[in-house]
């Protein structure tokens, strides 16, 4: 290990053009109009662009950078970059001028025609374009390839619709900036002029020895284990989480928070999580559309940082069976420009009460639109958590915490709340509405949307999965319960009275959202459905929310997605879905033909000769005989599936309709996966170790 000490101050953000580097480099006046169109939206002129372009190029160019990419997030949920260089037709005597103009830094043209748009931009016409997000500042990335300065951009065809998760996050976000405004000012802030969502995701992750890892197709190719029978040792003695990190693993933790904090990411904590070999980083929280940026910039630097260590990092939301799966915990919450976190209970009777207000706009959000929530937290990996007794359940609640709870259970019930439960004062100044303690709320880690005393923290993320999604369908729908509310607020004639009222009813009518107790058990699954809250138990079933006349409604009234994006999206879904399935299916055919199924066989034949040679010697061979027939059985019975599955594989690719495709590999091409699998797992259990043809749980999990 390199003793060489960290300087922090000195290396953080050094990769990035922020914006203070642009205050260095930019003339005076040229700096204002950026900073006021970073701040207050609006276009930049060519000419400044032009300006800004070439500081920006200079000073990558000075940090050795060659390309310049408009970096952007398709739909396939990871980033996208093509690279272009600065270089020019060299002038008569060969020299190179490097150049990079206004227009390149605004807007680029990538050849879209593969990337997913979900029959938004037919294939013919390919051209979508890609456009800075100035709010997002320009880095530095530095890979194999060199030094390539990185521009964050949004993604749209030429007709506008967008083309990846950017656009409608930035939409969002101005949506809610714009009703959460409203919302302050009826409480007498008129000094703020924006309300931002900021988001802090933690991120889970697994590591695994390269040259392992590089003996697994199943990890290859999808990123998950699709054979693999439980380790003697799993999670159940709790000694991985919060404990000592090993030495190769704190090696790359370090690394990889150097490199984070070149990029400005504030990669704060890091930590062993439940499962062997499974551990977690947190940032410092930030405006979402950075954060977002910064969370993909953190997966592939996990990833990156990973094979200099000679190990891969999984972010799939389930790499083993048996074990503890990744999550990302979504921290989100809104605050004025002037300094108020609306989720914060705050020390004046005005926030006491803005911030009751604020939660019941909430609790009717998550409850009107728990369908959308739920959707947004839905990828392929994550069908393998939500619900499965170690994330959250599939069905959206609020955990509030027992003092909140029992402050709104007042004020449904008597519409005043003036007892409560022991702890400090929130002072409301009215005697209709309760005091609370600041910081009341415990924790409960099964419950999908927890308020943690100034934020809410949306568990049900994926880690393999971009945050864009979960940002923009909470914005949007917060969005709306701000703008209803402030319809009727702003034509009150007592203001005070219409809060009081407005408060309560929307805690009457919403209060089955909430749930304080065991988001994993039986009996909640029981009572939520008593409660007509959806369980959409698989991303398939959850994209049909997107395109239900409420969400087109409410995407639609805040400008975020038309019906026709919508649609779009939908579609992707099924598309991504069946692909990722298929290959799936496909792996696992692969490896049940080649590896395990042959392994088993020469296992086969040694028992057989065994059992021959002995009984030749007039040994009456038991043991070998009785085993001999288990493998031998398990192996019909996995040649059997393997057959099924090729049939049922065959059938699901050639299907044309995507929805129907997408549920029948859900419903019918999983479970023939299953019935394989299964049979490969015992075997695994009885074949010599030295045969079977790849590493075991074990050897992923205990030895990194
Ligand atoms: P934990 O949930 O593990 O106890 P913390 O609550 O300290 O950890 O923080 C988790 C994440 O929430 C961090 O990324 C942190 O920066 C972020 N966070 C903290 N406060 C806020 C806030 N007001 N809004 C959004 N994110 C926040
Ligand atoms: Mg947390």
């Amino acid at each position: 290990m390199s003793e060489e000490k960290v300087k922090v101050e000195e290396i953080f953000a050094k990769d990035v053009f922020t914006p203070a580097k642009m205050r260095e480099r930019l003339p005076k006046n040229v700096y204002k109009r950026v900073k006021k169109v970073m701040e207050q939206g609006g276009e930049l002129s060519l000419g400044d662009a032009d300006v800004v372009a070439k500081a920006m190029k200079d000073w990558a160019v000075e940090n050795g950078a060659t390309h310049y990419t408009h970096w952007f997030q398709p739909l396939t949920g990871i980033t996208a970059e093509k690279h272009d260089s600065f270089i020019t037709h060299p002038d008569e005597d060969s020299h190179m001028v490097m150049e990079f103009s206004g227009k390149e830094l605004i807007k680029g043209e990538p050849d879209a025609s593969s990337f997913p748009s979900g029959g938004l931009r037919a294939t013919f016409e390919a051209r979508g374009y890609t456009a800075w997000d100035i709010t997002s500042p320009a880095f530095l990335k530095k890979t194999g390839a060199g030094v390539t300065l990185c521009i964050p951009t949004a993604f749209c065809s030429y007709t506008g619709e967008a083309l990846d998760k950017k656009t409608p996050l930035l939409r969002s976000m101005e949506a809610v900036s714009t009703q959460a405004l409203r919302i302050v000012r009826l409480f007498g802030n008129q000094g703020a002029t924006k309300v931002v969502a900021s988001v802090g995701p933690e991120q889970e992750y697994f590591l695994v020895d390269k040259e392992k890892y590089l003996k697994r197709p199943d990890l290859i190719f999808s990123g998950r284990t699709l054979f693999g029978a439980p380790a003697p040792k799993g999670q159940e003695m709790e000694d991985h989480y919060f404990g000592v990190i090993r030495e190769r693993i704190g090696a790359y933790m370090k690394d990889l928070n150097e490199e984070l904090w070149k990029l400005g990411v504030t990669a704060k904590t890091q930590h062993n999580e439940v499962a062997p070999a499974q551990h977690e980083l947190a940032p410092i929280y930030e405006t979402a559309n950075i954060a977002v940026d910064h969370n993909q910039l953190v997966m592939e630097a996990m990833k990156r940082v990973a094979i200099h260590h000679g190990m891969r990092c999984l972010l799939h939301e389930k790499p083993f069976a048996g074990v503890n799966g990744s999550g990302k915990h979504n921290n989100w919450s809104l605050g004025t420009d002037n300094g108020v976190n609306m989720l914060d209970p705050g020390d004046s009777p005005e926030q006491n009460i803005q911030f009751l207000l604020v939660l019941a706009c909430i609790l009717k959000a998550v409850d009107t639109h728990a369908d959308l929530l739920r959707q947004s937290a839905s990828d392929v990996g994550n069908d393998h958590r939500l619900g499965a007794n170690e994330a959250p359940p599939a069905i959206i609640s609020v955990f509030l915490g027992e003092q909140l709870e029992d402050v709104v259970k007042q004020l449904v019930e008597t519409g005043a709340a003036d007892r409560h439960i022991e702890g400090g004062v929130l002072d409301t100044g009215v005697s209709t509405l309760p005091n609370l303690k600041k910081d009341a709320t415990d924790r409960n880690r099964t419950s999908p949307f927890a308020f943690t005393g100034n934020k809410f923290e949306f568990r049900m993320v994926g880690s393999a999965d971009s945050i864009a999604s979960p940002n923009t369908t909470l914005n949007a729908i917060v969005a709306e319960a701000f703008c209803e509310a402030a319809d009727v607020l702003e034509q009150a004639d007592d203001f005070e009275l219409a809060v009081h009222d407005l408060i309560k009813e929307y805690l009457t009518k919403h209060q089955r959202i909430i749930f304080n107790g065991n988001g994993y058990s039986d009996e909640w699954v029981a009572e939520a459905q008593r409660r007509g809250l959806p369980n959409i138990k698989s991303m398939v079933e959850a994209a049909e929310t997107l395109t239900t006349d409420k969400a087109v409604r409410l995407f639609e009234k805040f400008g975020i997605f038309t019906k026709a994006e919508l649609e779009s999206r939908e579609e992707i879904i099924y598309e991504t879905y069946a692909k990722t399935i298929n290959i799936e299916a496909l792996t696992m055919i692969d490896m049940a033909s080649k590896q395990i199924i042959p392994a088993c066989m020469k296992y086969d034949k040694m028992l057989a000769d065994t059992v021959a040679s002995l009984q030749a010697v007039g040994v009456t061979a038991e043991a070998e005989l009785e085993r001999l027939k288990r493998v031998a059985a398990l192996v019909d019975e996995a040649q059997k599936a393997l057959l099924e599955l090729e049939k049922i594989e065959a059938q699901a690719s050639a299907m044309t309709d995507i929805k129907a495709q997408a549920f029948f590999y859900k419903d019918t091409v999983k479970k023939v996966m299953e019935d394989l699998r299964t049979p490969c797992d015992q075997l695994e259990m009885l074949v010599d170790k030295k045969l079977w043809p790849f590493p075991t749980y074990g050897d992923l999990m205990f030895e990194v």
